[in-house]
């Protein structure tokens, strides 16, 4: 007994009951088998390899939460049970194999609620069964907080876009089948940008690989358009009518991420926790030492205060009455938690912490990533701070 049970946040929550529980222990299994042995090797490869795509496919992993005639999963699902696969997921400890296989939970929305529906029908299937991969690409080299001013153009020569320009730390963009693209289809600002479907083997369509600080499992890249030709059918919703789907999107995004906090930080504090049982200094157990102690128990006031808004903020979602404010600041919280946690995991292990071998020496590495990504702790405090009227008069 480690007095640190993982699952205690979820069997003591009103929102989850048995069909959490069971998804949790076969997307537990699924990891602990397929992907927790592989994890250092696909660190050091730099890449999840295709076929772990088909087996999380096959095992339903990648189809959870999307319609059924599209090979999804939908029946009886709700927002937690993806908070759990989420949550399960983070279990092989690397944030690189969760980017590598969840990059189309946030651009396959786009694709099917705003697609034309016999499209979404030809490339869904591929993509929920992990044999083509879908990701998402918004951000470009001049800045990616600045949504409403992107630069990659697109002009219509009869029933064919045509898109130049460049996206980069694109997750996914060295392999990508396919990327919901978001592109500047009108005038400036946010009224002229839509997204377009575009294929990875589009001609004229270029990528330069990214080495990075964490993240070493998924592939992150910089695309360049050169005169890539594509259909107007692959246009998701109306022209220059993208920037609000593409915003409302970035909410379960934003949730998703919080979430992800949460699970790599109770993966760091049951690290630490386990390590301070064990390890003995100046003649007794470290984690006996008041310091130490409350150490720990800070840790776990930052982690499930973290979670009871995630799940809260969820349980909004579900209900139609989430708030871009709330899901905002909760990113923000979740992130700060999740830094702040890994600090103190690093000083409970000590120099181990900072050897490769541990949980917490791997996860540090993914911590930066998320404070930016999705909208950075700057952007959205000032969009929370917005929407609440801070400063109008
Ligand atoms: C590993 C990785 C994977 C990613 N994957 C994807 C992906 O799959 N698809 C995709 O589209 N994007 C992706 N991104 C991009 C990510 O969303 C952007 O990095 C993020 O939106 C910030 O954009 P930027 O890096 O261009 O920073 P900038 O917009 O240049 O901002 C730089 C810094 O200044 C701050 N800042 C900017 N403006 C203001 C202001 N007005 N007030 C105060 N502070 C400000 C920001 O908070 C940030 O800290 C990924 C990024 C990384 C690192």
């Amino acid at each position: 007994m480690t007095g640190n049970n993982y699952d205690d946040w979820r069997r003591r929550s009103p929102f989850y009951g048995e069909t959490h529980e069971a998804l949790s222990s076969s997307v537990r299994a699924f990891i602990a088998r397929e992907a927790t042995p592989h994890v250092e090797a696909w660190e050091e490869a730099g890449i999840v390899p295709r076929a772990f795509h088909e087996k999380a496919g096959a095992a339903g992993l990648l189809g959870l939460g999307f319609p059924e005639q599209l090979g999804g999963t939908a029946e009886g699902i709700d927002s937690f049970h993806k908070l759990v696969l989420v949550d399960e997921t983070a279990r092989c400890g690397s944030g690189g194999v969760q980017s590598g296989l969840f990059t189309h939970a946030v651009a396959m929305p786009l694709l099917i609620e705003h697609g034309d529906p016999d499209l979404a029908a030809s490339v869904a299937p591929r993509i929920l069964a992990g044999l083509d991969i879908l990701a998402i690409a918004i951000t470009e080299p001049s800045g990616g907080s600045d949504v409403a001013a992107l630069k990659t153009g697109v002009r219509r020569e009869g029933d064919t876009f045509i898109v130049n320009g460049s996206k980069t730390f694109i997750s996914n963009g060295m392999r990508a089948d396919w990327f919901v693209t978001a592109v500047r289809t009108g005038g400036p600002g946010m009224g002229g940008i839509s997204m377009l479907l575009i294929p990875g083997d589009s001609p004229g369509l270029t990528r330069t690989s990214l080495k990075k600080m964490g993240w070493h499992a998924g592939d992150t890249a910089t695309l360049h358009f050169d005169d890539v030709r594509v259909p107007v059918h692959h246009l998701l919703g109306q022209e220059n009518k993208g920037f609000k789907p593409i915003l409302r999107n970035f909410n379960w995004e934003r949730i998703q991420a919080a979430q992800q906090c949460t699970a790599f930080a109770r993966i760091a504090h049951e690290e630490a926790v386990d390590w301070a049982n064990q390890r003995e200094t100046f003649g007794q157990k470290l984690g006996s030492h008041p310091v130490i102690r409350s150490k720990l128990a800070d840790m776990k006031r930052r982690i499930d205060t973290t979670q009871a808004s995630v799940d809260l903020n969820t349980w909004q979602f579900d209900q139609g009455l989430d708030s871009a404010s709330d899901i905002a600041l909760l990113k923000v919280q979740a992130t700060r938690m999740f830094e702040q946690v890994l600090r103190e995991a690093a000083q409970v292990l000590g120099g181990a912490s900072f050897i490769r071998g541990t949980l917490t020496e791997r996860i540090y590495r993914e911590v930066r990533v998320v404070a930016i990504g999705g909208g950075s702790e700057e952007i959205l405090l000032d969009l929370a701070g917005r929407q609440l009227g801070y400063g109008a008069s």
